[in-house]
């Protein structure tokens, strides 16, 4: 299983994470900027959380193999 974190305060609200793995990522309502609403991640998100770190233009978001 793979974990996902992110560091908002490299995230610069992009959202294209958000729109790939909705499950998983999420922007506050207030400044936009990404939390996730779950760590770990389930087999099914492990493609859009792998894209998601490759495409997030500020490398907000780390990818941890257990
Ligand atoms: S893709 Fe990166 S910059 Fe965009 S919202 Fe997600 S973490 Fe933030």
């Amino acid at each position: 299983m793979i974990r996902v974190s992110v560091d908002n305060t490299k995230c610069i609200a992009a959202g294209l994470c958000v729109g790939r793995e909705p499950g998983i990522f999420d922007q506050n309502d207030d400044d936009g900027l990404v939390f996730v609403h779950r760590e770990n991640v389930l087999p099914g998100e492990q493609e859009g959380v792998i894209e998601s770190e490759r495409i997030c233009p500020s490398g907000a978001i780390a990818v941890h193999t257990d």
